[in-house]
């Protein structure tokens, strides 16, 4: 075997950056290299959470090889990133590849350090640059057939599948994205449920009730979801939590107050975001023949002449026709219209306008399955209720960069340094106040009882350290010295929190009407991240019954179709208290499987 020329070329290179070490690189990196031989060039990127360090192979001038060597972008979110990309750049020899939705950072810095890696090789970047031709590879069109199909790979989606497979039933899921996920895996993943184990170990003690998870989910949507399903939704989030922990679902001890969730009843997961959910289920779907397609695009639903539907007519990703029909039922799992700017608009009779808002939601929350439900005679509730947040980052809407930890622990000051709200309120009202400030901008401060250490993370896998030294969160010892850095009246910023900890210290007396507190903001290091209303969660959607089948406008059961999540509507009203969405999506997605599989005895 004809023994390949190696040089090994180390620019550790950011485009622009390091521009003395670049004289180094750049005699080696544009000698040319001797025919069939490798030369290897090590570069590096920012990518979502640090930079990226990649290893590309050329010879011959042709890219052979493309690796992350190391990284430490969030998994499950950026997993698909970190081998698509490299392997479309090496089999499409161009850096012009499509980004891998939802982790579009990870991919961009990936193709960044490439180019860099070809203009050390000495190369011509603009022959690596040409969009990427798939056109010539349409496949072929699929026919398959199970007892249940299940539209959507989030976190309803999955449930509903593991639970169908459990009761017995052959399963086929669809994704129309590359990976599986959706708005849950981006989620801070916070999960209600009454749970006096836990709630016990709080300090001080929880006392908790599912009447009273009833009564706050139900009062605050402003007593408009229907009142079963809000019973179903609370007396199965703990049965529904211990399932998820039976298929290896880990939660820590530590139960917290979301923000607008009105009560330390919130599990946190282990494992980062809503990362533990798709994991444990994507784990349980390799192991028990369930199979998902991805890139498959849902287009319809097949009806029979009695109406009853039966299978799903989707599109592969290269337009062939994915043709699924489903022995018991369909459970459609696709999630909300957040992403959805024209629905938003359409379905908006609350919020000022919401066409130029930034959201929290993955780019494929664009309510493909009420269009789809609706052609089957599915009765639509409560579109008007879009959920915002007061949370989002101010450049991209994304939760990522959040410093709050426990509703307890933080507050809220506008650009004036001035609180403006009840931090403990609906997330509804902390919105609506928000529009009223400067900007529509508030800082969230925090202090060390959040981040004791600076590698303590958020609940989105960034350490304040790391923030602070992105320039997405500040810190100080002093609350005036942060003022200063955020720009923020002094005097008021001290008062803001003067007044906070006489109210903490009182238990109560608080001039904004908070009620809940931990521990007062007295100890620095101090914090303070920026943050801006964002579309979060679209509340309204297909009425289902507590067996999670769907109803038509005359309250009958469309036979066959059945709904879980975001798509559906009646579970939180008008307003979702938070940490309700992962009980919600856990607990409707586990019946509407159960019952689904259950249909296959019934048709029998
Ligand atoms: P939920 O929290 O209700 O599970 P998610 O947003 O987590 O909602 O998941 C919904 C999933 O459905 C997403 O992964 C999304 O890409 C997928 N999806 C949306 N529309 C379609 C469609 N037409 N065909 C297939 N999958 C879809």
């Amino acid at each position: 075997m004809k023994e390949k020329m190696k040089r090994r070329v180390l620019c550790g290179l950011v485009a622009g950056a390091m521009l003395l070490s670049l004289a180094g690189c750049g005699d080696t990196g544009n000698s040319p290299a001797p025919a069939g031989a490798e030369s290897v060039q090590t570069t590096e990127a920012q990518g979502h959470n640090d930079k990226l360090t990649v290893e590309t192979k050329f010879v011959d001038g042709k890219i052979t090889s493309v690796e992350v060597l190391i990284h430490k972008e969030s998994p499950s979110i950026s997993d698909l990133a970190l081998t698509e990309i490299p392997a479309n750049i090496v089999k499409y020899q161009t850096v012009a590849v499509d980004a891998v939705a939802g982790a579009t950072v990870t991919s961009t810095a990936i193709m960044e350090a490439v180019k860099t890696a070809i203009q050390n090789e000495g190369l011509d970047l603009n022959a690596f640059s040409q969009a990427a031709d798939t056109s010539a590879e349409k496949e072929d069109d699929v026919e398959k057939t199970a007892d249940v199909v299940v539209i959507g790979a989030g976190g309803a989606g999955l449930a509903a599948a593991v639970s169908a497979k459990q009761n017995g039933a052959s399963v086929i899921v669809i994704e129309k994205m590359p990976k599986a996920g959706g708005n849950t895996v981006i989620s801070g993943a916070a999960y209600n449920a009454v749970d006096p184990e836990r709630q016990a170990k709080h300090d001080p003690p929880v006392e908790d009730s599912t009447d009273l998870h009833y009564q706050q989910t139900f009062e605050g949507g402003d007593s408009l979801a229907k009142p079963e399903l809000v019973r179903v939704l609370v007396d199965n989030a703990l049965p529904a939590l211990e399932w998820t922990e039976e298929l290896g679902m880990e939660y820590t001890d530590y139960i917290f107050t979301v923000l607008g969730g009105l009560w330390p009843r919130a599990h946190k997961p282990v494992k980062p975001l809503g990362t533990g959910f798709i994991e444990t289920y994507l784990n349980f779907a390799d192991k028990n023949d369930i199979e998902i397609m991805y890139n498959t695009t849902a287009e319809s639903l097949i009806i029979d002449d009695d109406g009853a539907v039966i299978g799903v007519m989707a599109k592969g990703k290269t337009g062939n026709t994915v043709t699924l029909n489903a022995n018991n039922g369909v459970i459609l799992a696709t999630g909300g219209f957040g992403a959805n700017a024209e629905m938003r608009e359409k379905y908006n009779e609350i919020w000022p306008s919401l066409s130029d808002l930034k959201t929290t939601n993955h780019p494929g929350a664009t309510g493909d399955g009420l269009a789809m439900a609706e052609a089957a005679g599915a009765n639509l509730i409560g579109l008007a209720h879009i959920q915002l947040l007061p949370m989002g980052d101010p450049e991209t809407g994304s939760l990522s960069g959040n410093i709050e930890q426990a509703v307890e622990n933080r507050i809220f000051v506008n650009k004036d340094g001035n609180r403006f709200v009840a931090e403990d309120e609906r997330r509804d009202v902390m919105t609506k106040a928000l529009f009223e400030q400067p900007d529509a901008l508030m800082w969230t401060i925090v202090d060390s009882h959040s981040y004791p250490t600076g590698d303590t993370l958020n609940n989105f896998n960034e350490s304040i350290d790391q923030l602070v030294e992105e320039g997405r969160a500040y810190k100080a010892d002093t609350l005036e010295d942060l003022a200063a850095q955020i720009g923020v009246d002094p005097q008021n910023l001290v008062a803001a929190v003067e007044e906070f900890n006489k109210a903490v210290d009182a238990g109560g007396g608080d001039p904004m009407g908070r009620t809940l507190f931990q521990y007062k903001l007295d100890q620095g290091p101090y914090y303070a991240g920026l943050r801006a209303p964002t579309v979060h969660h679209t509340m309204g959607g297909i009425e289902i019954n507590e067996s999670a089948e769907v109803l038509a406008a005359d309250g009958s059961v469309i036979k066959g179709l059945y709904a879980a999540g975001e798509v559906t509507g009646g579970i939180h009203g008008a307003n979702r208290l938070g940490g309700n969405a992962l009980a919600d999506i856990t607990v409707f997605g586990r019946i509407a499987g159960e019952n689904a599989a259950k249909a296959k005895e019934e048709n029998a």
